[in-house]
């Protein structure tokens, strides 16, 4: 079949979320699901540390996160009973010096009011509730006791993607080379095997290759590949009330079963696009940056062993380091589901669900993404998280 209601670029967590939320929101047309990389070696979902949190600065943030937070805690009965992600709700701390903690405080208002579970205390407290943890130049810190930590992202993808083998989900291995439009409409994409695949919508779910299966449409998206090195690294010691930490420098800590992932080392001053091949982690970042502020933040963490590392991209926003959601203003049967900035696999559950009822009922229900719309782009109006890890 060449000729497809739906066309979704990209098959990883945002593309395969929106396959099974169309089908489970009783879309009956035809959909395909394009993906140049089936097993996923490359894809930001697959290469992410795999972690939730309610600690953003604004509400629509939050609520995106809450829907998948309440996914998981009905996994079993929305996948079957074998369904497990791993989630282990070790919460967040988000640590700050003096100069942040206005921001705190600000954010911490806006996750109270959007009910989010999290406390809010000053260095000494914190220094009681971590006794692992210095609190050298930490005025405050921000804890989510319930509803934040981390899971399997191959097991959660590996749900979806099992889940559409008995929905009528076209599974199609292949590079989309050109997104063909007349006017005001998309009406096709090419494959690279030369497939024409005709199409009603087309939807980008291609991640940090958005920005260039946009320009395929002629549309203009800041979505580029920026690249994170993630280190897994062995310590002696284990705190098993360790939280996923951010140190005021923007480097993270958590715990993965028996050893610990880190990163957060880069800096985005000057940065410029990653070479999409380039995943030859940043080695250097270890040695330089992470390990000194690991051995200050958590002096036991002054004898650690650095096992492997690898290196992802980010689906990086320029504008704000945050979702683009739904149709292109002019160009309406385009949509978008992109740049994420570091957030995207906790809330493609509740974009794949928002934008099956945009595309099956012509608007949003459960959650209102209009905020995300692309209108801010054409515009220039950033939209900005500020709690981008
Ligand atoms: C190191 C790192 C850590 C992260 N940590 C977290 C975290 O803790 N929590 C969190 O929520 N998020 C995190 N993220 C971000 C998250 O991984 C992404 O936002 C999310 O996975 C985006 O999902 P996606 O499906 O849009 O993109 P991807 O997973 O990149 O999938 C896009 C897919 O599109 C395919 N594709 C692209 N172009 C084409 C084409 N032309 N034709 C056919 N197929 C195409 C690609 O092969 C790919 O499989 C992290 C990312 C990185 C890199």
């Amino acid at each position: 079949m060449n000729k497809y209601d739906v066309v979704i670029i990209g098959g990883a967590i945002v593309g395969s979320s929106l396959a099974y939320f169309l089908r489970k929101e009783g879309f009956s047309g035809s959909i395909a699901l394009v993906e140049r990389d089936p097993q996923f070696a490359h894809a930001a979902t697959t290469l992410s540390l795999a972690s939730i949190r309610q600690q953003f600065s604004i509400p629509e943030n939050i609520r995106l996160s809450q829907f998948t937070l309440g996914l998981f805690r009905r996994l079993k009965d929305e996948f079957g009973a074998d369904a497990d992600i791993g989630f282990r709700e070790g919460g967040y701390l988000i640590l700050t010096g003096e100069a942040g903690v206005p921001i705190l405080q600000a954010n911490h208002a806006a996750q109270l009011a959007a009910g989010a579970d999290i406390v809010l205390e000053d260095a000494a407290a914190l220094g009681r509730r971590f006794s692992w943890l210095s609190t050298e130049g930490v005025a405050a810190g921000a804890y989510g006791v319930s509803g934040e930590g981390w899971f399997d992202a191959h097991a959660m993808l590996g749900l979806f993607r099992r889940a559409l083998r008995t929905m009528q989900v076209d599974l199609v291995s292949a590079t989309v080379t050109a997104v063909t439009r007349e006017g005001d409409r998309t009406t096709a994409v090419t494959l690279d095997n030369g497939t024409v695949l005709e199409a009603g919508i087309v939807v980008n779910a291609a991640g940090p290759n958005a920005g260039k299966v946009a320009a395929m449409a002629g549309l203009d998206l800041p979505v580029e590949p920026r690249k994170r090195t993630v280190f897994v690294f062995e310590a002696r010691d284990r705190f098993e009330d360790m939280p996923l930490l951010v140190d005021p420098s923007g480097v993270y800590v958590r715990p993965e079963g028996s050893v610990y992932l880190t990163g957060g080392a880069e800096s985005e001053e000057g940065e410029e696009a990653a070479d999409p091949a380039d995943f030859e982690p940043r080695w250097d970042l270890f040695e330089e940056v992470i390990w000194p502020t690991l051995a200050t933040r958590i002096p036991a963490f002054e004898a650690i062993k650095m096992t492997r590392a690898w290196a992802g991209h980010y689906d990086y926003n320029r504008l704000d380091q945050n979702a683009v959601i739904g149709p292109h203003p002019q160009v309406r049967n385009f949509i978008f589901a992109n740049g994420f900035s570091g957030h995207g696999l906790q809330q493609a559950p509740a974009v794949g669900k928002a934008l099956a009822e945009y595309i099956v009922h012509g608007g949003y229900r459960t959650i209102d993404c209009s905020a995300f719309g692309y209108e801010r782009v054409a515009e220039g109006r950033p939209f900005r998280e500020l709690n981008v890890i």
